[in-house]
């Protein structure tokens, strides 16, 4: 509707500063103890220019980031993190501010919004990169909403957030929302570093069930029908028993309660509490079978694979000395003088 908060503003020129004294501050960097402590008080703009420095490359960054993580890292954990996927339009922004807002003025709580963009860029700003998406929760002091890291393979960019979500957690944030597009690989990211994962889809497009065949229904812990409002609302009860019988022929949950379909509207909000009951009642029952705890350490043994697996693929690449022999034995590969097989293996030869 026109009413709605969530439209694009026009924008206005930024006008010359007045201020004849004012001089830009220059990013100079600051003491690991400076970040530390200010994310530990929750200071929404220390957190800031600690992500800044996590989605640097700069080696001098990096070096700094590992610190400030080290030192979050014993304050973090204690908040539930919950993935959220769905197509561009499913209402994943619309949905979050009204949740969000929800979860502040019901329980008082502090949400953070973080986000993986699998094309690694802002260009578009597919993902939080619309400074008037979620306005309500953009300006409260609860909330802290963070894009995407841009730039990068999904492989860098995951991590990155993945090592943002432990500064949150540091900061007091208590409930974390990590927010995909629902086109692939990056949903599975997003269930690697969260304790549930939601599902977004709309009635009507057609292709709902999509989800299914690329085995992402799978994965989910609840499916949401947005837009269940106005004349949309029997459509969407149809949708939600679609996923309903298509649920049944999953195999049965062991550690965690069994997957729920639900609808609702991010617009008027109906139906975001029985959800959020929902997602309570999930993370009671994982916290006292054990598998939450067991999930998170399996998460953080992967996560250390990747990130070694990430780091081998670097060094070998960076390696001068092997940069014209790796184009020598393409060549043969592609002269057929040697198999791609034998090229690779006088490769890892060469390197040692
Ligand atoms: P995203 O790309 O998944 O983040 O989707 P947005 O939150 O930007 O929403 C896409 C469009 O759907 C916007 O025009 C929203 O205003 C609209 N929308 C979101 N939620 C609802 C809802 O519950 N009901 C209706 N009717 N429209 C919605």
């Amino acid at each position: 509707p026109p009413d709605s908060a969530l439209h694009v503003n026009k924008g206005i020129d930024a006008p010359e500063t007045v201020n004849p004294n004012f001089v830009r501050k220059s990013r100079v960097l600051q003491t690991v103890e400076y970040y530390t402590n200010g994310i530990l008080l929750g200071d929404r703009t220390i957190l800031s220019q600690a992500f800044t420095i996590i989605e640097s490359t700069k080696p001098e960054h990096q070096n700094l980031a590992q610190q400030i993580i080290a030192d979050c890292l014993p304050h973090s954990g204690k908040s539930f993190r919950v993935g959220i996927t769905g197509v561009p339009g499913a209402g994943k922004s619309t949905f979050i501010e009204t949740l969000g807002m929800f979860l502040i003025e019901t329980f008082g709580k502090k949400i953070a919004v973080l986000a993986i963009d699998p094309s690694g860029s802002t260009s578009g700003g597919s993902i939080l990169g619309d400074k008037t998406r979620m306005e309500k929760l953009g300006t409260h002091a609860n909330a802290f909403i963070r894009p995407t890291p841009s730039g990068g393979t999904l492989g860098g960019t995951a991590r990155k957030t993945a090592e943002g979500i432990i500064l949150c957690e540091a900061a007091g944030f208590e409930t974390i929302f990590v927010e995909t597009v629902g086109v692939g690989q990056s949903e599975i990211a997003v269930k690697s570093m969260t304790d549930f994962f939601l599902m977004l889809q709309i009635a009507g497009a057609g292709d709902e069930l999509q989800g299914i065949k690329r085995g992402i229904t799978e994965a989910a812990d609840a499916i949401a029908i947005n837009k269940a409002d106005g004349n949309n609302i029997t459509a969407a009860a149809r949708t939600r028993m679609e996923f309903e019988n298509a649920l049944h022929l999953f195999p049965r949950r062991t550690h965690s309660p069994e997957p729920k379909v639900f609808t609702l509207s991010a617009y008027t909000g109906v139906g975001i509490s029985d959800l959020w009951n929902f997602i309570q009642h999930f993370e009671s029952e994982i916290k006292v079978n054990g598998f939450f705890e067991q999930n998170r350490h399996n998460q953080a043994v992967s996560r250390m694979h990747d990130t070694l697996i990430e780091a081998l693929k670097n060094r070998f690449y960076q390696n001068i000395s092997l940069k014209n022999k790796i184009s020598e034995l393409e060549n043969d590969v592609k002269n057929s003088k040697l198999s791609p097989y034998e090229a690779a293996q006088m490769l890892l030869n060469y390197e040692l």
